[in-house]
């Protein structure tokens, strides 16, 4: 990699880390064509690199998501993560920024997004892109878990053609643990591990999820669940951002 391009991935990282991001990363997206481009388009080939960025999320809110019948609880959540998406959002149009001085090519991704509602996918799927990053591997829970912070971390990526260097995809720590399996109230997770040949749905049925949570919302105005990033024994506080019950 040209030297121009190692000092622009430093910028990137310290621009990420002053504005709030606590994760950075480079994935390489050329392994995965296929797959992006059925999710976001053909578009999306003229980017071989995407910058993965994350948010880390606030314990003490977390910890409560147990009693997420309660609007108190349900309703700070909420706030916590919208402005983290904001957040997010705001430090890839500074990377993106960034990038585009050096005469590159960037594409923010929003770190909430939906734009296919049949399927409930955005345009690209920011937990491959940190997965492949190296940030952390894809859990049961078909979240991306970090070994610092677990899955208590939201996500955005910004895809450009910028050819910064890609770090390494994670192996799978979740083991024999099928806490998220088990306390999900619809059964949303079939407990299969992650396998990139295979389609989300063999591991995830993400309506029965969104149905619950419309219900959710119905009832008592707003539907974020978040047992599964709850109860990940990766990332908690109680265990020191150490498994130690797992399993
Ligand atoms: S957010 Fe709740 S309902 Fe949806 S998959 Fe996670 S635990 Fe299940
Ligand atoms: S709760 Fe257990 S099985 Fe689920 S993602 Fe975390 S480590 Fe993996």
């Amino acid at each position: 990699m040209s030297k121009k391009l190692l000092t622009l991935q430093d910028e990137l990282r310290k621009i990420a880390k002053d504005q709030g991001a606590d994760l950075f990363g480079v994935a390489d997206l050329t392994v995965a064509h296929e797959f992006v481009c059925s999710q976001g388009g053909e578009y999306l080939k003229r980017f071989p690199r995407a910058i993965s960025i994350g948010v880390r999320l606030l314990d003490a809110l977390v910890d409560e998501l147990p009693r997420h019948e309660e609007p108190m609880v349900v309703f700070t959540y909420r706030g916590l993560y919208n402005t983290v998406n904001s957040r997010l959002d705001q430090v890839a149009l500074s990377l993106s920024k960034r990038v585009q001085q050096e005469g590159y090519q960037a594409y923010p991704i929003p770190a909430s997004q939906t734009v296919d509602s049949q399927r409930l996918t955005g345009a690209i799927s920011h937990k491959l892109a940190a997965h492949l990053a190296g940030l952390g591997w894809i859990g049961k829970s078909c979240l991306l878990v970090t070994p610092g912070y677990g899955p208590r971390i939201r996500l955005a990526t910004v895809i450009t053609d910028a050819s910064l260097e890609a770090g390494s995809p994670m192996d799978s720590r979740c083991g024999e643990c099928r806490k998220c399996v088990d306390l999900c109230p619809v059964k949303a997770f079939t407990g299969i591990p992650f396998n990139p040949s295979e389609p989300r749905e063999a591991r995830f049925n993400a309506n029965l999820c969104n149905q619950y949570q419309n219900k959710r919302r119905e009832r008592l105005g707003d539907g974020l669940c978040g047992l599964c990033v709850y109860v990940c024994p990766y990332g908690t506080s109680k265990n020191g951002n150490n498994p130690r019950s797992h399993g």
